[in-house]
């Protein structure tokens, strides 16, 4: 006990700060290798500035032994501040959290802190106020973004556990801000105190793991919209063919072990090339956005609902026999045929629906079932289209 009491009260702050400065622009660099300037979002570009931000100013702190100086300090602070708001204004960017308001409410806080702790600085209070103050501040600028964190019903266990670091460091800086102004404990950073150890290291992690934990995060929400832009039709913003055919057919494998009905339904716009020729390519576009906004809200979280091509599209209904099959096509064929889209110009148009259900067999998959519909589409177009009919033989 003795000993590691001795290690701890003997690591030199010097160090520790070298460190940490070292550890700021050493994560930066291997940021700016990593990610290519052509590549860096807005987020990345922010926590590259704080990265540089963050060691200038420690470095400022670090000179006051020898340089004594007020200016000093308000320098070094109000650029910690600011250090520590841009890394977590490039965590909310990131996180798409960075709204307006939000935007706003961090350029004022950031603002008047500066100007307020210049004051306090310049009107000579004692340091145990300003180290409050200042603990304070960068304390209040976590919680939003660390709220948000939490709250992210996404979050992966990486995202969690920098919350909690994050959370961790909020309990430290009030800690301190408190026991600044009640206790008679040693804050100045200089001071090799048992608390200062503690609070230097803590930052050296929150350095180390923010870096790193913004950089995964940064390489999580890459992958998640390369999964989205080769799952999803980007038009349409609904499962492309490719995902629309491997989730049903996993869909089809359930159903076969639970023997229960699914349902099929294609369907296809009519007289669409009239659409695009009329009123053009774009209008067409904003026809095939709108007719998936719209059907989309007509399905539940579990239906699969897919661009197959063109103006041609699937839905697969587990779980629907075909009672319900025809009642859900009759329903969103009413749909469409009852809204319009407005580009301008009121468009109304209309769909034509083939549709079945089955309980699946061995044999049953979904270019089976696409067969099957197209046929009954096909007679639903002969029939004069706006309606739909029910495949022939399942
Ligand atoms: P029917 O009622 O028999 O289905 O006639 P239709 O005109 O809807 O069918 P057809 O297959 O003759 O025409 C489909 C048109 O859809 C032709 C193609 O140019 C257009 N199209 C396909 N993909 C897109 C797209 O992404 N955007 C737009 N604007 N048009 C598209
Ligand atoms: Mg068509
Ligand atoms: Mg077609």
């Amino acid at each position: 006990m003795g000993g590691y009491r001795m290690i701890l009260y003997n690591i030199n702050m010097a160090t520790i700060l070298v460190v940490l400065v070292l550890g700021h622009l050493l994560t930066g660099a291997l940021i700016m290798a990593y990610i290519g300037p052509q590549d860096r979002s807005r987020a990345v570009n922010m926590f590259l500035l704080a990265k540089f931000l963050q060691p200038m100013a420690w470095l400022i702190l670090g000179l006051r032994g020898a340089v004594p100086s007020m200016a000093l300090v308000a320098v070094g602070n109000s650029a910690l501040f600011t250090g520590a708001a841009l890394e977590l204004i490039a965590l909310m960017m990131l996180k798409n959290n960075y709204t307006e308001k939000v935007r706003r409410a961090y350029n004022a806080l950031l603002i008047g802190c500066i100007v307020v702790f210049i004051g306090v600085t310049a009107y000579g209070f004692q340091e145990n106020v300003r180290i409050t103050f200042a603990s304070s501040i960068t304390a209040i600028l976590m919680v939003y973004p660390v709220y948000k964190l939490f709250r992210d019903k996404k979050a992966s266990r990486l995202q969690k556990g920098i919350a909690v670091l994050y959370s961790i460091t909020i309990l430290f800086l009030l800690f301190r801000a408190v026991a600044a102004l009640t206790t008679d404990m040693d804050m100045n950073l200089a001071s090799t105190s048992i608390f200062n150890t503690w609070l230097f290291l803590l930052l050296y992690i929150v350095m180390l793991v923010g870096s790193t934990g913004f950089i995964l995060l940064d390489k999580e929400k890459q992958d998640e919209e390369l999964l989205k832009a080769a799952s999803f039709d980007g038009l349409t913003n609904i499962l492309n063919r490719k995902t629309f055919i491997e989730r049903s057919n996993a869909v089809i494998s359930l159903y076969l072990r639970e023997q229960e009905q699914i349902a099929f339904l294609l369907i296809d716009i009519d007289d669409f090339k009239k659409i695009n020729d009329k009123y053009g390519h774009f209008v067409g576009d904003a026809v095939l956005q709108d007719f998936a906004d719209t059907l989309r809200k007509q399905l539940r979280d579990y239906d699969l609902f897919g661009r197959y091509g063109g103006e041609e599209f699937a839905i697969l209904l587990p779980g629907t026999d075909e009672k319900q099959v025809k009642e859900v096509a009759e329903r969103l064929r009413g749909t469409i045929a009852n809204s319009s889209v407005d580009t301008g110009l009121k468009i109304n148009y209309t769909i034509s629906v083939g549709y079945c259900s089955i309980t699946p067999d061995q044999e049953t998959t979904i270019d089976m079932l696409y067969k099957l519909c197209d046929q009954a589409l096909y007679m639903a177009k002969a029939h004069g289209k706006n309606c739909c009919r029910k495949a022939a033989e399942v």
